[in-house]
């Protein structure tokens, strides 16, 4: 055990802090800083800029609602776009789902996806080299801006805070074309951060998303190292309304997708119920159509 330990700096005020027991990389990119290391609790963990963005030991609670969520409130995804998400870790969800045929991750840091692949090999596992998957290097709006319109069931952005590189993905021009190449049953998630500390986060993007899409909505799941209580996970759809599937529908989906019995924290039930707000998350949404 070392006496090294490692803050994140989301928060003035506070902190998390981990205990180290090797660091494994740190590395300036063209985008961000980046560290790789390994602690004692959660096993290793990725830090862009100061933020932690995933660790080993609680990926899954992420990984999972903000994947299997979207695609099985649309039932049917066969073309799937994931922006960021440099781990892999969306990218091998996705690919559990069987009738996907074709998954594009476009994300703007090769070196988050290069180290990645050699200190967190199990959070993407087979997926980088499943024949389904295109991997861009690459900006999101960029990729959006000139993607074919009507050409994408299922949009799920996996993106740092909007702040720096991560900026773009909360604009309007940014949401307005995920409308467009989304299919007529489209449904687009993104990370809306933890909104105990960054309620601004959930307000705006979905006041934004408001605009472009007739049912826009929000769903939680407690990311341990998310630090706040529940993170939210903001949702909005071109068809039926997300939120509204009933536990059957969404079991029989999973059976048919092959996601049944597969996951640690994703359940029909959990599913459902994630979209029960409490009040003081609630608020900071749009009032339903
Ligand atoms: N799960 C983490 C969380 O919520 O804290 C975030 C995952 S992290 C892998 C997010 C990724 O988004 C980073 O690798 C970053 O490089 C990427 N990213 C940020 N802005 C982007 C953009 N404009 N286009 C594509 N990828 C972007």
């Amino acid at each position: 055990m070392t006496d090294a330990w490692i803050g994140e700096t989301l928060y003035d005020g506070w902190q998390q802090r981990f205990r180290v027991r090797k660091e494994l990389a740190r590395t300036k990119s063209a985008f961000q800083d980046i560290v790789v290391f390994e602690s004692e609790t959660h096993g290793r963990v990725l830090v862009l800029d100061g933020v932690i963005q995933i660790t080993e030991g609680d990926e899954f609670v992420y990984q999972e609602m903000l994947t299997h969520v979207p695609m099985l409130a649309h039932g049917d995804a066969k073309s799937v776009l994931i922006i960021g998400a440099g781990d892999g870790g969306v990218l091998r969800r996705v690919l559990q789902h069987r009738n996907v045929e074709r998954a594009v991750m476009v994300e703007i840091d090769g070196a988050v996806i290069e180290l990645s692949k050699q200190f967190l090999p199990g959070i993407a596992g087979d997926a980088w080299t499943d024949p389904r998957a295109e991997v861009i290097v690459g900006d999101g709006i960029d990729y959006v801006a000139r993607a074919e319109s009507g050409s994408v069931d299922v949009i799920i952005v996996d993106s740092t805070d909007p702040i720096g590189v991560g900026e773009v993905l909360f604009t309007d021009a940014f949401y307005e074309h995920c409308a467009r190449i989304l299919t007529p049953n489209g449904i687009i998630v993104n990370q809306c951060g933890v909104p105990f500390m960054q309620a601004d986060e959930l307000r705006e993007t979905s006041l934004r998303r408001a605009q472009f899409f007739p049912h826009v909505s929000a769903y939680v799941a407690a990311v341990p190292t998310y630090v706040g209580g529940f993170m939210t996970l903001g949702v909005a759809a071109k068809g039926t309304n997300p939120a509204l599937h009933p536990v059957g529908t969404i079991r029989a989906r999973a059976e048919q997708a092959g996601i049944l019995g597969t996951t640690g924290y994703w359940t029909p039930e959990i599913h459902a119920g994630a979209f029960n707000l409490p009040p003081y998350i609630a608020r900071h949404l749009p009032a339903a159509k």
